[in-house]
């Protein structure tokens, strides 16, 4: 998806305000009524209509006038939100350009105001490229398309938590910046995916290195699911830094022992066939006795060193229990097939009906909080309070 910063350049303070005004309306609403807009948003005479379709114009909103005349954000408004709460707190001031697009992501790369470069992750949980389309369909099938932006939102929060905690256990990750909306903002990684890398000096220490990661996760009682040649970053000193969490799962999650055999499995097919390395296929527990020790495939069983301390950080970093009930309800399609080379078509845009009582309390304090305490400028914050109290 293009993301064309220029026009965050020429949105005005009450462009912004009717933009989280639609946000604010589609807590209960999947089309805003344009009334409604107006009424949350409180420019003078009637001054929102005019943004409207100025935020139109710029495919920031989107018109429907099947029910009733209404509007709902773009994945596009959901950026222009996320970006503009960042660039307000000072965690970066410029957006340059796409480095990755990821299965439902996108990649950018932003400066700071002493031109430091950053990432960016925008989660696009609305994109499918998977198989596992249908499942999606029928978890959302009785919910509002906001939910879309619901569950991006909340595999940010879960990324952004979990790369904060495996950073401070040691694991070689980025640096988790900050995280706002859908959005991630970390250090950007020197060097290439693994699936680039054509020749290592030393592909046997950075085979062990990598299955060790895999061991090393679960020990902190944790499973990567996607953990592959794509999720694997390598730069010219060799040094590898593994990347995208929001479907990592527990170790006691019950197709645990699958998770973590298939990202052994995927590790071991890679370097077997792109680095011809002769890996042994025979596990730790099987009669293996002409197999060297340094060569045998982790097995789950043997895990024994487990420590629950990630979790209680997780927990403690806003990302609750409930959020990993709601995410892994909705990822639970994507994580059998993550392991199939078998790509779907992306169905961009597929809107559902109806609303979810449950999810949308559950984001009502969310982003009150989010919109109170993001305001920079004096006397906002106060306005602000009335402005998110308008809405009946
Ligand atoms: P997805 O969850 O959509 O697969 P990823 O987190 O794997 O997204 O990112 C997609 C691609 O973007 C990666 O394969 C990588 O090339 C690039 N990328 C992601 N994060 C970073 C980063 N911090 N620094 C540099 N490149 C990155
Ligand atoms: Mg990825």
């Amino acid at each position: 998806m293009k993301l064309d910063v220029n026009v965050l350049r020429y949105l005005s303070k009450d462009d912004f305000r009717v933009l989280t005004a639609v946000e604010m309306g589609m807590r209960n609403h999947e089309i805003v009524p344009s009334e409604l807009i107006d009424r949350i948003a409180g420019l003078k005479h009637g001054g929102s209509y005019k943004v409207m379709k100025n935020l139109l114009k710029h495919k920031l909103l989107h018109h429907d006038a099947s029910k009733y005349d209404g509007f709902r954000l773009t994945y596009l408004g959901y950026d222009f939100l996320a970006i503009k709460t960042m660039v307000n707190r000072g965690v970066f001031s410029a957006v340059g350009r796409q480095i990755g697009v990821g299965k439902e992501s996108d990649i950018f790369e932003v400066a700071t105001e002493d031109g430091k470069v950053l990432a960016i992750k925008l989660h696009r949980l609305g994109r499918i490229s998977f198989r596992a389309v249908k499942s999606k369909r029928d978890y959302l099938r009785h919910r509002s398309s906001y939910n879309w932006l619901y569950l991006s939102r909340l595999a940010a929060l879960k990324e952004f938590a979990f790369m904060k905690a495996l950073e401070e256990h040691g694991f070689p990750v980025p640096n988790a910046v900050d995280c706002n909306r859908h959005c991630v903002v970390m250090s950007l990684v020197q060097g290439y995916p693994l699936v680039q890398v054509k020749q290592l000096q030393n592909p046997d220490t950075v085979f062990e290195t990598i299955v060790g990661l895999v061991v090393r996760l679960a020990e902190h009682g944790l499973i990567h699911c996607d953990f592959n040649e794509f999720n694997i970053m390598i730069d010219d000193d060799e040094k590898v830094t593994m990347i995208d969490f929001p479907q990592m799962v527990s170790v006691s999650h019950r197709n645990a022992q699958m998770y973590f055999d298939r990202d052994v499995e995927c590790i071991f097919k890679f370097f077997r066939r792109r680095f011809n390395l002769s890996v042994e296929e025979q596990t730790a527990e099987s009669d293996g006795s002409d197999v060297d020790s340094d060569e045998i495939r982790p097995c789950f069983s043997s895990i024994t060193k487990v420590t629950d301390s990630l979790d209680k950080e997780l927990a403690a970093s806003g990302f609750t229990r409930k959020d990993q009930d709601d995410i892994e309800k909705f990822i639970e399609g994507d994580l059998e097939d993550l392991g199939s080379d078998d790509e779907g078509t992306a169905e961009e845009g597929y809107t559902f009906d109806a609303t979810n009582d449950a999810d949308i309390r559950h984001l009502d304090s969310l982003h009150l909080v989010e919109l109170i305490g993001t305001c920079d400028e004096k006397g906002e914050s106060e306005k602000n309070q009335q402005f998110a109290e308008a809405e009946p």
